[in-house]
């Protein structure tokens, strides 16, 4: 088949690898000059500190410190180690600086052969199914193409969420976005708000901690008032918006005055290519879709890397390989109605078990059993012992000490070389 892969990132990359190795016939559009996504870190930052309207958007939202949030020998793909024999190096910091992981999908993209099939500097404006069950993309330069099935691979870092926050109108300092964020220069000797308690709330309530007055971290899991941490870090609980005089009012604690306030709230999903009578994005949810991946109406739509709170690599190369697959008939999808079904179903459960909604794509635990599930309906092979095993033990280094796990030492190991 003749397949469109959106986006050279770490899905797209995968996604072409697992195509190719099916046969098909790639091309994969990437709007910017060069592979890795969200890894290729850029030191300038958009007009708008929000990112909500920005003339020139910044599509990477890396911080210059960023050092990966999971070890590399758990985010490796499964056929290429993150150490010398694959894309990386032996000597590299198990939890390495983002520049190791560009270097790591450079290497993948040469190793695998997959820059010849990119065609760099062209975004990808319009894609719509065609009555002959072709795809239609349009690209910014270029003309109409015409594809058999289309891998939607174009990330979902770059778009802020930014919650309203009562009498935001007050507040008489300035709004950031973490997307936004390159070090904590700026910060220096200054009151400042941050707002999520995820890594990058963590990551850089710290790092702006190191030069600022006093940091409120804010986050759903504290208590306030204020449990002090360490270098003026002090945890409150979420607040309930602005008061008259500008100061953040909480339901447990005095009201605190800041000069910037710092959303770390994470990102949409965006498909500005997409018209949403075929795929909606609603309170997270992108839908209707079987697995996470494919259209119940239109199986040769798929989608990569939607899933959050999960190890993303190693879930991107099953997600690929599960769709070049199903795109051959090495396997079958249930039919159109049983795979709307099951949707109503989960969005059912997520009813009686009082899930939130924009939780629908989060899998946290159940990412094993997900991965599982479709290499075994692709005939893939299933995670290895150790990935679980080692997946949890970081996961509780980083709960018990989200300040220094990535210095923990770690007894489960993958088959990357960690030294
Ligand atoms: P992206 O990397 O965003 O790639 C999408 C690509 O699509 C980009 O190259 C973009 O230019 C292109 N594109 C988008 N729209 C279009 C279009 N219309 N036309 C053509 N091209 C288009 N993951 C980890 O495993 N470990 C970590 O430690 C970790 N830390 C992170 C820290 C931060 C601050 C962030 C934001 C994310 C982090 N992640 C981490 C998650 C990371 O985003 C994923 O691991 C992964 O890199 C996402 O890959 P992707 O290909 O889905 O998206």
């Amino acid at each position: 088949m003749k397949v469109a892969v959106i986006g050279a990132g770490a899905a797209g990359l995968v996604s072409a690898r697992e195509l190719m190795r099916e046969g098909h016939d790639v091309c994969v559009f990437e709007q910017s000059s060069q592979v890795g996504g969200t890894w290729v870190h850029d030191t300038g930052v958009e007009d708008d500190p929000l990112g909500l309207q920005s003339a020139r958007p910044i599509h990477s939202s890396m911080y210059d410190s960023l050092r990966t949030n999971l070890p590399r020998d758990l985010m490796a793909f499964m056929d290429y180690p993150f150490d010398s024999a694959g894309g990386g190096n032996d000597h590299w910091e198990r939890y390495p600086h983002h520049t190791c992981v560009l270097e790591y999908l450079r290497s993948f993209s040469m190793d695998f052969n997959i820059q010849p099939q990119i065609e760099f500097n062209q975004t990808v404006t319009h894609l719509e199914p065609e009555h002959d069950g072709l795809w239609r993309i349009k690209t910014s330069p270029g003309a109409d193409r015409y594809f058999d099935a289309v891998s939607v691979c174009n990330g979902h870092y770059s778009q802020p969420y930014v919650p309203e926050i009562r009498g935001a109108s007050h507040f008489k300092g300035s709004f950031l976005h973490s997307h936004n964020y390159r070090n904590p220069t700026a910060f220096a000797g200054l009151s400042v708000a941050i707002l999520g308690a995820a890594s990058s709330g963590a990551d850089i309530s710290r790092e702006v901690a190191t030069v600022a007055k006093q940091v409120a971290w804010c986050g759903e899991q504290f208590h306030s008032p204020a449990e002090q941490t360490n270098r003026g870090l002090l945890k409150y609980s979420i607040p309930s918006g602005f008061n008259q005089q500008g100061e953040l009012v909480f339901k447990d604690a005095p009201p605190v005055s800041v000069d910037r306030f710092i959303f770390c709230t994470g990102y949409r999903y965006e498909f500005p290519f997409l018209d949403s009578a075929v795929v909606s994005v609603a309170d997270n949810q992108v839908i209707p879709l079987h697995m996470d991946i494919v259209h119940p109406s239109y199986p040769t739509l798929g989608f990569i890397g939607l899933p959050y709170l999960v190890i993303p690599f190693p879930l991107f190369e099953v997600q690929a390989r599960w769709f070049a697959r199903l795109l051959i008939g090495s396997h079958q999808l249930p039919t159109e109605m049983e795979m709307m079904d099951a949707l109503e179903m989960r969005r059912r459960e997520l009813t009686q078990t009082n899930t939130k909604f924009s939780h629908y794509h989060r899998l946290g635990e159940g990412q094993f059993s997900y991965i599982n599930n479709l290499a075994s309906q692709c005939g893939s092979d299933t995670l290895p012992d150790w990935y679980e095993l080692l997946a949890k033990e970081a996961q509780q280094a980083r709960l018990k000490d989200p300040e220094h796990f990535r210095s923990a030492v770690l007894n489960y190991s993958g088959t990357t070389i960690v030294e």
